[in-house]
């Protein structure tokens, strides 16, 4: 008997019959003659949701108390599909995270899992029924305070729980047939990947594709966790995630796996600040004080006449206030000329194992840049990774100018997007 854990995503769950269907898939497996754990997103937007209300009431809310509230929306899932299974005269158990033994430190918000103590799922799957726990939660070891995993988490919950349970492979669904060499919504002509690893799968993820939450892929790479990333919205075969071998290594993997996008990054340019030791020490010590996450960092050569240098740098837009504030801070200090900031900026990233071993990728990704007439802001790059900034009204055509140029372009439309939220 080989053990599958499930993870359904919140337009997985969206509403009853939704539910109902992911229930009938659950006992398909069963009735297959697989073990199942399934981890349950919660419902839609009902986190979002959750968000705003809280946000109703506070304009900075507790910490401690938005984890209670946001781990409720898991917990509704999970209960109502337990509901739904034992409709089919099948029994099945909801745990929360704390009853399926996910134990975490104690940073609200963003908690990091520290044990997997997964006793009651064993207890219950050997009695031959389904355990159905819901993600993105756990409770810390000292205080048993419910935490959550940061947005998104409860892909990281599914891999914990493979990891600790040993499951043959742990099954992400979502709206979306797997990962693709670019979002479909962008490039239509976007290609299915069979299977990636999870240095490459970390890279995209990093970079902006939202189809797997980044601790997810670094808990399933530490743990040797093989992950089949797939729609509940059809039976279709999805992606595998693996660093194993392939058995028969007789094709040449792909150079090229795929390109992300990232709107989410706002740039700041630090004008006419001296150019002299301890100016970008000082630059980025006050902006990580801030908590500030850096991406990209440009610094130009400063003119001969003034010896002055213009710096600038990437980060999440949320962090960007933050940011300007602290630099605000120190502007007599470094005697620079002026802070800029734009927020209209968009980040590509072309990720692939192959770029070790094949020269010329950056020639053929600026040239084809060059060719739809798109400017480069800023570029950064990584073993396996090229990136980009331009403007973020050049980014979709920057997408589909490279997805085309790398020869990534499937000549039959593959991608059917069946919910909206990509999740
Ligand atoms: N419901 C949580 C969120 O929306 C966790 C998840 O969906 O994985 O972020
Ligand atoms: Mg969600």
């Amino acid at each position: 008997m080989t053990l599958i854990v499930q993870k359904f995503g919140g337009s997985s769950v969206a509403d009853a019959e939704s539910i109902a269907r992911v229930a009938a898939r659950i006992v398909a497996t069963k009735k297959a003659g697989h073990d199942v754990v399934a981890v349950v997103s919660a419902m839609g937007d009902t986190t979002d949701d959750l968000v705003d209300l809280a946000g109703r009431l506070s304009s900075r809310p507790p910490t401690r108390e938005m984890d209670i509230l946001l781990t409720a929306g898991e917990r509704i899932s999970m209960a109502l599909l337990a509901i739904a299974i034992s409709e089919h005269g099948i029994e099945a158990k909801a745990f929360t995270g704390q009853q399926a033994g996910v134990v975490t430190d104690d940073t609200y918000g963003n908690a990091r899992i520290v044990e997997v103590t997964p006793q009651r799922l064993e207890n219950t799957l050997s009695h031959g029924h389904v355990a159905i726990v819901a993600g993105f939660q756990g409770v810390t070891a000292t205080t048993n305070d419910v935490t959550t995993l940061g947005r998104g988490g409860s892909d990281t919950t599914a891999v914990a729980l493979a990891a600790a349970l040993g499951a043959e492979v742990c099954e992400i669904y979502s709206d979306v047939d797997g990962l693709f060499t670019a979002d479909p919504r962008i490039v239509p002509s976007a290609r299915k990947v069979t299977r990636i690893t999870t240095e490459e799968t970390l890279e995209l993820a990093a970079h902006g594709a939202k189809i797997l939450h980044l601790r997810a892929v670094e808990y399933a790479r530490r743990y040797g966790v093989t992950l089949h990333v797939r729609s509940s919205f059809s039976t279709e075969q999805g992606t595998i995630v693996t660093d194993e071998e392939q058995e028969a290594e007789t094709m040449e993997a792909p150079i090229i796996s795929g390109v992300a996008h990232d709107r989410s990054q706002g740039k700041v340019t630090v004008i006419g600040a001296p150019d002299v030791p301890g100016t970008a020490a000082r630059i980025f010590e006050v902006v990580a004080a801030r908590g500030c996450n850096i991406d990209m960092i440009v610094q130009n050569v400063s003119a001969a006449e003034t010896g002055l240098t213009d710096v600038s740098f990437t980060l999440p837009e949320a962090e960007a206030a933050d940011a300007r504030e602290a630099l605000r801070g120190i502007r007599d200090e470094l005697g620079f000329a002026d802070l800029v900031y734009n927020e209209n900026v968009g980040k590509l990233s072309l990720v692939g194992a192959g770029m070790r071993s094949h020269p010329g990728v950056s020639a053929r990704l600026f040239g084809s840049l060059r060719d739809a007439g798109i400017n480069i802001e800023m570029i950064s790059t990584s073993e396996i990774r090229l990136s980009v900034i331009v403007r973020s009204d050049d980014l979709e055509n920057a997408v589909r100018a490279v997805h085309a140029a790398f020869g990534l372009d499937a000549d039959e439309v593959e991608a059917v997007v069946y919910g909206g939220t990509g999740r």
